[in-house]
């Protein structure tokens, strides 16, 4: 995955600075025939080329009414990337509906729907962005889904992205969700689990697990943790 972030500081969405727990996530696609993030994507970091007029780094009224948490799309340079728009646990305005109070949103930027190689390119990016939520949030594919199946849910307004465009390259929702779960596992075998016990510190689980203390660091990033606190009876993911 190629990963940046510029977030969309002026567009009211920001600016209300609401807070969710992610629950899920919610695949969209943009519905124009413009695959370049500088179209919905500014300012311009040297990597995105000069934003579009119209991009959604701006308010109302006048600017953008709408937010998600990311886009997928082309650099300046052609090359493929996620730009991360929002905090991933600000409240985005993507859904149309309650998804919104629950759901990390982010948008596939539509070439004119044939592009095979682009295709190809922004849904394995896709799948890895999905990959890289469910292990920050603890979230499974099954919690994956796109808007017009939230629509179906009742849980968003009435889109038809993204099964407009992914069966017409042999994918869907399902596929997709295959797809992460085929990454989630292979992810998961690359550590142990292990149950933190009274007395127990980072440093001394490293020594015995790892044996070296100083990896703590390694478990302390792998977990995500912010603090070396750590809890008997907590569950960390221990390198192997
Ligand atoms: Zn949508």
């Amino acid at each position: 995955m190629n990963l940046y972030k510029c977030f969309l500081t002026k567009n009211n969405c920001y600016k209300a600075c609401q807070t969710i727990v992610p629950k899920g996530i919610m695949v969209h696609s943009t519905g124009a025939n413009n695959p370049n993030l500088r179209r919905y994507v500014g300012p311009d970091d040297g990597l995105l080329g000069p934003a579009s007029s119209s991009n959604w780094n701006t308010a109302k009224p006048g600017g953008i009414s709408v937010c998600v948490h990311a886009f997928i799309g082309k650099l300046a340079d052609g090359s493929i990337a996620t730009y991360q728009t929002l905090p991933w646990d600000m409240r985005g305005w993507h859904a149309g509906g309650s998804a919104n109070n629950t759901h990390i949103g982010f948008e596939i930027c539509e070439d004119g729907l044939k592009g095979i190689d682009y295709f190809k390119k922004v849904y394995d990016e896709a799948v890895e962005l999905c990959v890289y939520l469910c292990k920050q949030f603890s979230l499974t594919e099954k919690d994956i889904i796109c808007h017009s199946e939230g629509a179906k849910l009742g849980i968003a307004s009435n889109h038809s992205d993204v099964m407009h465009w992914f069966p017409k390259h042999g994918k869907n929702m399902d596929y997709f969700r295959e797809d992460v779960k085929k990454l989630l596992i292979v992810g998961e075998a690359h550590f142990g689990i292990y149950t933190v016990v009274k007395g127990d510190s980072l440093w001394k689980i490293a020594a015995a697990r790892l044996r070296n203390g100083a990896r703590y660091s390694e478990i302390k990033a792998l977990n995500g943790l912010t603090s070396d606190i750590i809890q008997p009876g907590q569950k960390l993911k221990i390198p192997k």
